[in-house]
């Protein structure tokens, strides 16, 4: 019977935003340094049933796990840090639990009892919380809680913790909570008082903080630290300072630098003695520090004015840019604002383009101009999903002489449905969890650049879309020089698409930038930074882009 395990808490109290999914992942980041084996959960109390149905306006990036669960954007940063996958398993919300609590009630499974949000939704979310727990391949389960200590809809699952905290003890359960302590500029001073309101609030529900971890632009001091202590009824040496950082990736030594990992250990009774490894960590810090060239890549893409829509890609670039020695800078471009006049303009000084995925016929036109240009004028281009279809949409429509080449999704009744629905999605109504999900296999090609890249033929990708290369087209798009370079072995799908005669355009069907990590970093955001790197020599030697 494998040893119980230990169940961290993390919760957020004065303001939304304070980083609880980064300091969730520092913190597992240091225990796994150590040698223990770790997962992180995220519960969002939130009433859709996941994250899929959400603009990314509202809350970012959808994340997708192998498992094809549509998760919360914090889970990217489980897997960055971590280096290890999560599953569905790890992102659980509101409306999950309802549903199930629904689904056993109309089974007639509570046996004529009232159906309560104490006791059964609280054992529904307490279950829940101790499933990845009980597989016995963890020895800490970090369960980050979304939103705030005193919203309404928190109180559930605050709930939970207080239930659990009794259930296990103070030695297999704590509870970090994270709070702000705003610095007033005109009394030039540090403020507590909104801290000890929110562990006010937590006692009010029942639970007891063991470990504070506050936010500041200023450092603490002693002094802070024993009067939060004192208000807040921690000890001096749980109350941990969280300076602003100038990368998420700096957070796990800051929080070392603090013992917020011994702190930890030692109220759980768990060996603390050899220090984290954390050499790995620290020469990607390294590198990301000392780049030896810079460039500049356009991503386009609709969502742009929330960077939090295109997270994983971004992060890709941080990973791939330090193994590259190279400072990646982002310009990001609006895909509404691109025109034939001036794509050029937009165009100027960058050392490739990456059009991202999205949904929807806005901004659709503008892609596919830059995608013609990038594809005429030999500039690196990379295409994520829908970025992938459009960059088939183009050569189809500019190539091959399709005047009015589509993706049904955008244009149901085009002449060239390039891009289309795949027959099992055309009965689908439901939007919730019905895309082409999770990781899918896929053959790449040999003597092709997908295939010098990977450097193998059978890779896994994941996947979240609808709408697919329309394979009665295939060899009229290889008779014109895009090659299918990547498909799926058991359904034939197109998966990556290239151009032979030119030095970098790819597209790709799936989503790379999921699977980025700190510790592997993808091949093809590697290779595109490389192929970048390339482009902007041949520019400065010469070679002009029109
Ligand atoms: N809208 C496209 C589809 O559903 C692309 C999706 C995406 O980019 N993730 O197929």
């Amino acid at each position: 019977m494998p040893s119980p395990a230990k169940y961290i808490f993390v919760t957020g109290g004065v303001a939304s935003s304070l980083g609880k999914g980064i300091i969730s992942a520092s913190l597992a980041k240091l225990l796994q340094a150590r040698g223990y084996s770790v997962t992180i959960q995220k519960f969002d109390p939130y009433i859709n049933v996941d994250p899929g149905t959400l603009n990314p306006y509202e809350h970012g990036e959808c994340y997708v796990t192998e498992d094809g669960a549509e998760t919360d954007l914090d889970l990217g940063h489980y897997e960055r840090f971590l280096n290890i996958p999560t599953s569905q398993a790890n992102n659980v919300t509101t409306g999950r639990i309802y549903k199930q609590v629904i689904e056993k009630e109309r089974r007639g499974d509570y046996l004529g009892k009232t159906v309560q949000i104490i006791p059964h939704i609280t054992d529904e979310i307490k279950r829940r919380m101790k499933l990845l727990g009980e597989s016995g391949r963890y020895e800490f389960v970090l369960t980050e809680i979304g939103g705030t200590v005193g919203d309404i809809e928190s109180l559930p699952y605050i709930e939970a913790i207080r239930q659990l905290k009794l259930e296990l003890g103070s030695q297999d359960c704590l509870v970090i909570h994270l709070t702000l302590i705003p610095f007033l500029s005109a009394a030039g001073e540090l403020k507590t008082k909104p801290t000890q309101h929110s562990v006010k609030m937590f006692l009010e529900q029942g639970v007891q903080p063991d470990i504070l971890v506050c936010r500041t632009e200023h450092e603490l001091g002693k002094d802070l630290k024993k009067k939060i202590g004192l208000f807040c009824n921690v000890s001096e040496d749980s109350v941990i300072e969280s300076m602003d950082a100038a990368s998420i990736y700096d957070v796990p030594l800051l929080m070392e630098k603090e013992a917020l990992d011994i702190v930890v250990l030692k109220k759980l009774m768990m060996p603390n003695q050899t220090a984290p490894d954390l050499s790995t960590w620290k020469d990607f810090l390294y590198r990301l520090r000392h780049p030896k060239n810079q460039i500049e890549i356009g991503i386009i893409g609709k969502y742009i004015e929330l960077k939090d829509a295109y997270k994983s890609i971004a992060e890709a670039f941080i990973h791939a840019g330090a193994a590259n020695e190279c400072q990646v800078q982002v310009r990001w471009i609006h895909s509404e604002e691109i025109d034939n006049d001036n794509v050029a303009a937009h165009f100027n000084g960058l050392a490739g383009v990456l059009v991202a995925p999205g949904f929807g016929e806005r901004g659709i036109e503008g892609k596919i101009t830059a995608i013609r240009f990038a594809r005429e004028n030999k500039v690196p281009f990379f295409g994520i999903c829908l970025g992938m279809q459009c960059a088939v949409i183009e050569f189809a429509r500019n190539v091959l002489g399709y005047s009015d080449a589509h993706s049904t999704e955008m244009s149901p009744e085009t002449k060239y449905p390039v891009i289309h629905l795949q027959e099992e999605q055309k009965s689908v109504t439901h939007k919730g969890g019905t895309m082409r999900l999770g990781a899918y296999p896929c053959e790449v090609v040999p003597n092709s650049l997908a295939r010098n890249i990977y450097g193998k033929s059978q890779i896994s990708e994941r996947h979240r879309h609808r709408y697919e290369f329309n394979n009665t087209y295939l060899r009229d798009f290889e008779a014109a020089g895009m090659v299918a370079s990547g498909i799926n072995p058991d359904n034939k799908l197109v998966e990556i698409v290239e151009l032979p005669n030119h030095p970098w355009f790819l597209g790709v069907q799936f989503h790379p930038e999921y699977k980025s990590t700190v510790d592997n970093p993808h091949p093809l955001f590697l290779a595109f930074i490389k192929a970048g790197l390339k482009h902007i020599e041949s520019v400065k030697s010469g070679f002009q882009v029109a």
